[in-house]
């Protein structure tokens, strides 16, 4: 883990938030590689989960929502986790992951077992809208995106005219007051999900969890997450929410242990039931071939994109001893990254930057690609070198344009390039035309 969160800094993934004033524990801002990680990931499951669907629509709902919502949804009064103080050192710690000493509970921190009894800790961000602090203008941060989901469920219904069952999608931003922000950006006090809210009839809820697991489980592998590094996890009925008729949790192998990327439940009728009820609005549905009002049920796959990035980050990082023509030895640091999530799709290369040919064949190269993918052009040191800087970055192909590109060795090779392949370091030569068509069908 030390590797990859010194490379997520070294290389700009992912640093800690307002580092120069010392941070803020559970915050973090990616840099230009992971903000072009993140952005793959989020538009690979908009169009598996939107634009590839007919029944699947989206929204885009506001971070701060009317405090009614979270009464109504029971996060005011039930989305805590109950803690414990140490009287010795004053830690806050979670109740349910105390080490326990000769059956009795103890502090991690200090080793004291002087711990308070067991205390609610909401978990939601509260913050006042307009300019008076008082009672009548609170509300809190989303801690999770789901709700703007079903507020809406009438209005976006009416718009799509969607039949039975059909769903609707959400990416977003996220906040929870976690008392322990660890393991890196695992568990943050600000993060992103991306949710689906599937409605359906009552009757084939349980067949549709089933096959929404199926569907989240053919995602991961299709970003490149081995189906062994990925678990699933079933929520014993007694630890699910009180409303579930079932839960999966799927879950990956990070380098400090197996832990949930994401939940897919069966929420039943639970939360429009709640907000119908307090609301007082209609949130049902009408099914015209039975001729009868019911509110539907949901199944809701429920995913973490700052998790799903660390557990790509996690899968791809690797480190190999290579040995060049001369019979040297290097250890090579490669991010193996799926073609379709790596940052940076293409490196382009002259193989001499005091080479106009070369350097302007290069940059048309660039020029061409560009509307197509993400391509990053370099002209600094060995070629070799160039290579490794992108082996660590995770770009799946390099571009080298050398003699043979401008025909200085006869006119066999003029307009086509090297292309190099990073995780066999193969190469490959291409025609310059073919190109775009070449790696784009990899990327996609
Ligand atoms: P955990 O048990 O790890 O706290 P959870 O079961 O409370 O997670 P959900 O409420 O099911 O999580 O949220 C759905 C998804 O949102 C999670 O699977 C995870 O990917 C993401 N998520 C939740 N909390 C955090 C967090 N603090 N930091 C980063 N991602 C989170």
């Amino acid at each position: 883990m030390d590797k990859i969160v010194a490379l997520c800094k070294r290389r700009g993934f992912i640093f800690q938030s307002s580092e120069i004033y010392g941070g803020l524990n559970g915050f973090w801002d990616y840099g230009p590689l992971g903000t072009e990680l993140k952005r793959n990931l989020k538009d690979f499951w908009w169009r598996r989960m939107v634009r590839e669907r007919d029944d699947v629509v989206g929204m885009d709902g506001s971070i701060l929502m009317n405090r009614q919502v979270w009464v109504a949804s029971g996060h005011e009064n039930t989305f805590t986790d109950p803690m414990v103080d140490c009287r010795n050192c004053k830690s806050r710690l979670r109740a349910d992951q105390l080490p326990e000493k000769n059956g009795r509970k103890q502090c991690p921190v200090c080793g004291s077992f002087d711990l308070t009894e067991p205390r609610a800790f909401n978990l939601m961000f509260k913050t006042y809208v307009g300019a008076t602090e008082d009672e009548s203008a609170i509300t809190y941060l989303r801690p999770e995106t789901a709700q703007a989901i079903f507020v809406q469920f009438r209005n976006i219904l009416e718009v799509s005219r969607k039949k039975l069952p059909f769903g609707i999608a959400q990416i977003g931003k996220a906040f929870r007051n976690e008392i322990n922000p660890r393991n890196f950006t695992f568990r943050s006090r600000e993060f992103e999900q991306m949710e689906l809210e599937y409605f359906c009839r009552p009757e084939n809820g349980l067949e549709l969890l089933e096959y929404w697991l199926q569907e989240r489980l053919r995602f991961y592998r299709d970003i490149g997450l081995s189906s062994e590094s990925l678990h699933v996890h079933k929520i014993p009925p007694e630890e699910c929410a009180h409303y579930s008729k079932g839960t999966y949790d799927i879950e990956f192998e990070f380098p400090f242990g197996i832990q949930e990327l994401e939940g897919v439940a069966y929420r039943t009728d639970y939360d429009l039931n709640q907000h119908q009820k307090a609301s007082g609005k209609p949130l049902d549905y009408f099914d015209e071939e039975s001729k009868q009002h019911f509110i539907p049920h949901v199944v809701e796959p429920s995913a973490g994109v700052d998790r799903t990035a660390l557990a790509l980050i996690s899968a791809a990082y690797d480190e190999e001893v290579v040995t060049d023509e001369k019979g040297k030895s290097e250890t090579r640091t490669v991010l193996r990254f799926h073609p379709r999530m790596a940052p940076i799709k293409c490196g382009v290369f002259p193989l001499l930057k005091n080479n106009e040919l070369l350097v302007r064949q290069a940059r048309e190269i660039v020029d061409q690609l560009r509307g197509e993918m993400m391509v990053f052009y370099d002209e600094t040191g060995a070629i070799g070198r160039r290579y490794r800087r992108q082996d660590e970055a995770g770009t799946p192909f390099g571009v080298t344009v050398d003699f043979d590109t401008i025909g200085e060795n006869g006119p066999a090779l003029r307009d086509t390039v090297t292309v190099r392949h990073r995780d066999s370091m193969e190469q490959e030569r291409i025609a310059i035309k073919e190109l775009a068509a070449f790696l784009g069908e990899r990327i996609r």
